[in-house]
This record gives C-alpha cells, structure tokens and sequence, in this order.
C-alpha cells in the first residue's frame, strides 16, 4: 500500500487462438527484447556498482542519472553531439527500441535490483530461462484498453504501442499491436474499480499462452469524521471463527453490537475433504508396490489437495467479506478503530510433544495471518487508514477478567469464562475480543513506547494518529485496579 492509494493487478489471458502468426511472432519478439535489454542493464548495475549505487539509511539505491550516463547517448537540439560515446551504448545494441522502452526497461531493472538488495540474495545465475516482462505505463499514452461490443472475436481489446517495426534511420508510425483479451464480466467488474496506471505483457511459454497483468490504483476518499471514537476487538478463533466486542465512550457493552462469527458449513465442507484425504493415503501406503495404482492414487490425492486449497481460500473471502460488512455498518456510526489479536508464537509453542497433540494439530491448520491479511486488503479497498486496522499480540488476553483485570479466575470449560473476584460470568472469546479492544487503548493512553506495531505489517504507526482516544479512558478505570498486576490472584 502506498500514502496514496492501493494497487492492485487485474490478470486477464489473451486469446492466443485467434491471432494470426505474425502477431504471435511480434509478441515474442517484443517480450524477448524486453527481456534482454533488462537483464543487460542489471548486468551493467552489477558490472558498476560501487560507480551507481547510493548508500541511503543502510541501503543501496541506484542513481538512475548515473546509470544513464553509462547506457544512453545524448544530442542536444542544436545537434551538436552532448554525450557521444558512452561505455554501454545501449542504443547501439538494441537500435530498433525508442527512449521511452529503454526508460521502462530501466525501471524494471532498478526495481529487480533493490528487490535482490533488500533480500540479500545473488542475481539469478541461469539468465536464459525465464523471461522478465517490461512494466509499460499508461501516461506516456503506451497502451489502449477498449471496448467494442460488436466484435465477433472479442469484446476487449488492448493495443499496443511499440517501436518494434521502426525502420532503421527511417522513423515511421507503425500500427499498433492489438490483442483481444478473453475478459471475463468478473475482470470487468475489477477494472473498472480502479484507475488503469500499467500493464505488463507475460508469457507463460510450457502452456503456451500469453497473459496481461493490468496494474491498477485505488485512491480512497478520505475517511474524516465527527463521530464518536469507538473500538473495535476482535477475537480470532478456531471452532468460532471470530468474536468481536465494541468498546464506546458510554463505558458500558452494548448487547447488540457483541458478534460471534461462526460458519458450520464450512467445518463440514472441510472435514469432509480432509476425510476423503486420510483414506486416499492410507490406501496409497498400502499399495507402495504397484507402480500403476499408486500413481493413479497419487495423482487423485494431488487433486483433492488443490481442491482443498480453494476451499480454504472460498471460505476465508465470504467470511471476511461477512466482517468487512459489518465493520462498514459500525463505521457509519463510530469513528472507528479495529484491534485484532495476533496470536504471536503460537505456533512455536504448540510443538510436538507438549503433551496436546489435538490442539497442535488444529494451531498448526489456523490461518489466522491470511484472514488478517485479507480484512486490511478489504478494508483499505474500501477507503480505512492503515492504521485504523491493527493487529497487536493478543498473548494473555484471555486469561484475566475484563471487568475487573483479575487474574483470579476460572474457566471449567472452553467458551465459558468466570471471575472469582467480581463474579462476572462471560464468553471466553468475548473476554479475550475485550480485553484485545482495552489493550490498545491502555497502549495509547498509559504509553510505554511513543508508537504502536502492527504485527502483521510489521509497521509503526506514531500515537498521534490516535489522538481522539481520551474519551475512552473510562475503561481503564478499574475498581479494584491493584489486581492488575500479574499473579496477584490465582491464574487459572
Ligand atoms: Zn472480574
């Protein structure tokens, strides 16, 4: 995400059946050129490093000035000769490309380059293979997207300008590449979400088949208010998927506005999958000696994984756009604010042989990073802040009232949870969304740090962007405020 908006790709496969043969070649040509002119300046960044790179805050950015100095021969307007040799004359090996391909082409390899620095890994050793796409933009006018309804072949077209048919010393405008597009009303709806900034033309050569990534930019309206400031926590789960808790100014929890989001369906759908699995493999161990009935098991389980995978995938998008939803509705009213508990190291603690082999095996199953990737995605869609979605460690939360922040209680079973202290008898999960809501307000208002990580993103976002939570203090105020201290009571 950048400051100004969310980019997001529309994938869209061009219909390689219906174009002629010199199209095809053409587009081969043009990715494999784009292609080699990259990976030549890449070399030529590795080749001059020390020359090009900038160190700036512990990291290495090439100075594109520089790396034109190196590549591109210049002319003034009076012809007189300003650059006439340089040591990489890329116009000279690539004759037929205009400036602005070498530009784009140069973009891509900056981008490759500070991607392979911030990763500390080598430049790829086998060039050959693979073919690196070109990112063409859309405001130097590089490509068209259209429409024509009443075209036979295809409803979508995108056209191409590209100086690949520039005669040598005889500059002439040539035609530009048209490719229909087999646009689904899906890949319609998604373009039409955005504003069109890139595309990039990629070649998929084993299924022989081309494909168009359209870059698109969501700029949200700014999200500004004078409602009230509300906090919203929100408990991941398990078996209930999640529970969420809104914290108000009134300093009482209002009954209607407690959600427990559960989806049985999906358990079923799941486990049903998963059954179908284990049987496939015991089967397949048994059979580890017929060669012919083993591959045909295997190939069967392969399949039954990959449908597992969507399934997993379908039930996380209609749950989150369930939670989206909801959060929109609340955002109407409250200027709001989502908290969700990460279960940091949750995962390292459930190892094999602490003694709960059930419970390991569902951690080690929970997706809950996706599920919280995913609602940030959805949410920045819709216009939220970064830092108005946040997921802070949720360790401990569940294990002290929220009422009265003793840790004197008591849970005799999983969703029940009571307090010894002061009696109060709640949902455990709702305990746990609670106490997530009051943890970021405690970090706010009783700060020990001067900002707030998100432990998803890994980004810190300073207080001030906070700012309107004082009128939350009230739940802070415990009565018996001296229980706050851990084992002042008996953990449960
Ligand atoms: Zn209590």
């Amino acid at each position: 995400m950048t400051r100004s908006g969310v980019r997001t790709t529309v994938k869209v496969r061009v219909k390689a059946e219906v174009i002629t043969t010199r199209k095809r070649k053409r587009l081969e040509q043009i990715t494999g050129r784009d292609t080699r002119i990259i990976k030549q300046y890449l070399k030529v960044i590795y080749h001059n490093e020390e020359q090009i790179a900038i160190t700036k805050k512990g990291k290495k950015k090439v100075s594109k000035a520089k790396l034109d100095h190196l590549t591109l021969t210049t002319c003034k307007m009076n012809k007189l000769p300003n650059r006439p040799t340089v040591r990489h004359d890329f116009k000279k090996s690539f004759p037929r490309c205009s400036q602005n391909e070498f530009q784009e082409c140069r973009e891509n390899a900056v981008a490759i380059y500070h991607s392979q620095q911030a990763n500390n890994s080598a430049p790829a050793k086998d060039p050959t293979l693979k073919k690196i796409p070109r990112t063409q933009l859309s405001h130097a006018k590089r490509f068209i997207l259209t429409c024509s309804p009443s075209n036979s072949i295809a409803r979508w077209w995108v056209g191409i300008r590209d100086s690949f048919d520039t005669k040598k010393n005889n500059t002439h405008k040539h035609e530009k590449l048209w490719l229909p597009l087999a646009c689904s009303p899906y890949h319609e709806h998604n373009l039409n979400q955005g504003k069109l900034q890139a595309l990039e033309v990629l070649c998929y050569p084993k299924k022989k088949e081309w494909w168009v990534h359209f870059i698109l930019l969501h700029v949200p309206d700014k999200y500004s208010s004078s409602r009230p400031p509300a906090v919203l926590g929100i408990d991941l789960g398990i078996n209930k998927r999640a529970v969420s808790a809104l914290l108000t100014p009134k300093g009482a929890i209002n009954r209607h506005e407690i959600r427990f989001w559960s989806d049985k369906t999906r358990k079923k759908l799941l486990k049903e999958t998963e059954r179908k699995i284990a049987k496939l493999q015991k089967i397949s161990a048994k059979h580890s000696l017929n060669v012919n009935k083993r591959d045909s098991l295997l190939h069967q389980l392969k399949s039954l994984r990959k449908r597992q995978r969507t399934e997993h995938q379908l039930t996380d998008h209609t749950y989150v756009n369930k939670l989206v939803k909801y959060i929109l509705s609340v955002g109407k009213r409250y200027d709001l604010y989502v908290v969700v508990g990460f279960p940091l190291h949750i995962r390292k603690s459930h190892y094999r042989g602490n003694l709960y082999p059930h419970s390991r095996k569902n951690v080690h199953k929970w997706n809950y990073r996706r599920v919280v990737e995913l609602l940030k995605f959805k949410l920045s869609l819709q216009g939220w802040e970064e830092h108005r979605i946040l997921a802070i460690g949720e360790s401990g939360t569940s294990s002290y009232c929220s009422r009265c922040g003793s840790y004197h209680t008591i849970r005799p079973n999983q969703p029940t949870f009571i307090c010894h202290t002061c009696g109060y008898n709640l949902n455990a999960d709702l305990n746990g969304a609670k106490n997530i809501a009051k943890r970021l307000i405690k970090y706010v208002l009783q700060p020990k740090y001067n900002s707030i990580k998100d432990q998803v993103s890994g980004k810190f976002f300073p207080l001030i962007s906070f700012r309107v939570f004082p009128v939350l203090s009230q739940w802070l105020q415990t009565k018996q405020s001296h229980l706050l201290t851990p084992g002042a009571g008996v953990r449960a």
